[in-house]
């Protein structure tokens, strides 16, 4: 059992999309054994929701390009980076997406206002800071 969640697990989002496969076909075995005999074996259902489980995990977290399971580890910030933080005059905005300092509200670089933060003092600094580490 646990070599099939590992299989699953190393396939990144195609094992996602298994795992969710499995949990439907678990699901229909449920639906049909309960509308046959009037009930069913509790550990399908809960095996079922297992593999939504891991299905849902590996789709949002599942990396297509290597086929790993892992969570989204960030870098520490770069001393040079540092510098510039600190030296550049406020106010002016950081992307903490792609760590770079915009002097307008939209990210240069990715081109999204989402991630941008405005740095006004200290205190935004140290909460950009925060948000990128
Ligand atoms: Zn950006």
């Amino acid at each position: 059992m646990s070599s099939i969640i590992d299989a699953l697990l190393a396939s990144g989002r195609k094992g996602g999309v298994a795992s969710l496969a499995i949990a439907a076909a678990l699901g229909a075995v449920t639906a049909i054994d309960y509308v046959s005999t009037n009930g069913f074996f509790i550990a399908l259902p809960a095996l079922a929701l297992a593999f939504v489980g891991v299905g849902v995990l590996l789709l949002v977290f599942g990396n297509p390009e290597d086929g790993e399971f892992k969570l989204k580890e960030r870098s520490p910030l770069d001393p040079a980076f540092e510098d510039r933080l600190v030296n550049t005059p406020k106010p002016y905005f950081v992307c903490t997406d792609c760590r770079c300092i915009c002097e307008i509200g939209q990210c240069d670089e990715c081109g999204k206002g989402s991630n941008t933060v405005p740095i006004h003092d200290d205190e935004d600094l140290r909460l950009a800071r925060t948000a990128m580490s």
